[in-house]
């Protein structure tokens, strides 16, 4: 299997692609348990309201968002 289709142990497990065809580009240091890394974890975990007002429509999971 690709390792570059793998979120890397310890690294920031953002997600870019489509679906079955994900990649895992930033390899900033995360520590254990903790999914993204600082910058990522903003873009992730956006807040009800913002999420709201964002809306486009589309299926994408929160967790699969793409890079804007
Ligand atoms: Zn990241």
């Amino acid at each position: 299997m690709d390792t570059l289709s793998l979120p890397r142990p310890g690294c920031c497990k953002w997600a870019e692609g489509d679906t079955g065809n994900y990649t895992f580009p930033c390899s900033n240091r995360v520590q254990p348990g903790v999914s993204y890394c600082d910058e990522h974890s903003a873009i992730v975990y956006i807040p009800p309201e913002e999420r709201r007002r964002s809306r486009s429509g589309n299926s994408i999971p929160m967790t699969f968002r793409r890079a804007a």
